[in-house]
């Protein structure tokens, strides 16, 4: 079997130059077939850049794009087999559903049947669950619905790669979810390959079979959410990818000296100075004398968020750390007040150690 039996698109030591400007620099990645990929990154990384190089609209300045078995780099835009949905859905507004969905198939050559255009038509509308909405105007519908629209046009002469980016950006969060949960069985429905460009980690992690971590330019990490999220690939995605405590320690045998000079138990091989990095889940607080853990500080905010509390707690000549507790509603009194004294213990097999 070929790589390209397994990869759709392929990126092979792609380099994008605006004039002075590197957008992105020497880009290796392999998208698997049918997988659902999302590209996230701050604002300015590259993301839609390399979305664009996929769709035909900016070319490499170095390096090569595949689709398939095919080397696209010259191909233009339209002879690519790949469709995208913008975050503004550049619907047309004169046009009522049916005709913005039909609109691409109508431009074919050879020209389609007008009765395969109705059947595809209709075929994409419902896998958008917009059935019946054909005939209304665009005005007429609510930012999700016109979503659809969108996806339906995008998936209606069946590209082999979807390219969103930031589709659900406009949305707000309620539609967002919901709107994240379709896309997601859209993509299964339909068996494509979708790349999916945005900025927001959770909607990155809750989507997507990999997640590809981008900033300047360049992919810091190309892995499934879980391994991203438990093992970031470096401090840029530990800290990009969910919240994080990050804290200059020292690595001895068997222990980690911090700042005041306490030590916390450490099983790992690395020696040296180093930055900690440790979810704010995998941290526990109690008050003092209710718990033991290793290090004793004071909370000084409280984030009340329903399921859960977040803590920000003061520890004397190391610094501030973020905990986050889970809260169960059982027990009326476990909400810890600012200013008050606690105990906190962590799971260390969570520690990550990075260069420092
Ligand atoms: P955002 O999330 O803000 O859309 P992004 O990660 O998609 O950002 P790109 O749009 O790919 O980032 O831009 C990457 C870099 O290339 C940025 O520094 C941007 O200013 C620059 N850039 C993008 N398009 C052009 C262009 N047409 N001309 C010059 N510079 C550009």
């Amino acid at each position: 079997m070929s790589a390209s039996d397994l990869h759709d698109i392929e990126f092979r030591s792609v380099t994008k130059r605006y004039g002075d400007v590197t957008a992105v620099t020497d880009i290796n990645l392999a998208v698997p077939k049918g997988a659902f990929v999302a590209l996230l990154g701050p604002s300015g990384c590259g993301k839609t850049t390399c979305l664009r190089m996929i769709g035909g609209f900016e070319q490499p300045s170095e390096g090569d794009v595949y689709i398939g078995e095919t080397r696209v780099n010259d191909l233009p835009a339209y002879r690519r087999p790949v469709n995208m949905v913008f975050q503004h859905y550049a619907l047309f507004p004169h046009l009522d559903v049916e005709n913005n969905v039909a609109y691409g198939l109508r431009q074919q050559r050879p020209r389609i049947a007008s009765d395969e255009i109705s059947r595809r038509v209709g075929a994409a509308l419902e896998m958008v669950r917009l059935s019946g909405f054909g005939r209304r105007r665009i005005h007429e519908l609510s930012g999700g619905q016109q979503q659809r629209v969108a996806l339906a046009r995008a998936i209606v002469n069946k590209p082999k790669v979807l390219l969103l980016d930031e589709p659900l950006a406009a949305l707000d969060r309620k539609l967002r979810t919901d709107m994240q949960m379709e896309l997601q069985s859209l993509q299964r429905d339909l068996g494509i390959t979708f790349l999916l460009v945005t900025h927001d980690q959770e909607e990155a992690l809750s989507m997507s079979d990999l997640v590809c971590v981008m900033s300047a330019g360049r992919i810091r990490q190309f892995a499934r959410p879980q391994e991203v999220y438990d093992r970031p690939a470096d401090l840029f995605v530990a800290d990009f990818v969910g919240k994080t405590n990050k804290m200059t320690v020292t690595a001895e045998p068997g222990i980690l000296r911090l700042g005041n000079g306490a030590t916390l138990p450490f099983a790992g091989p690395e020696r040296g100075p180093a930055v900690l990095a440790l979810r704010p889940e995998a941290m526990r607080i109690a008050r003092v004398g209710t718990g033991d853990g290793p290090l004793v500080g004071h909370v000084t905010h409280r984030i009340f968020l329903g399921s859960l509390a977040e803590y920000s707690v003061a520890v004397a000549g190391v610094g501030e750390f973020l905990i986050s507790a889970e809260r169960h509603g059982l027990d009326a009194n476990d909400l810890i007040e600012p200013g008050e004294a606690v105990s906190i213990d962590y799971i260390s097999e969570a520690i990550r150690l990075y260069p420092a």
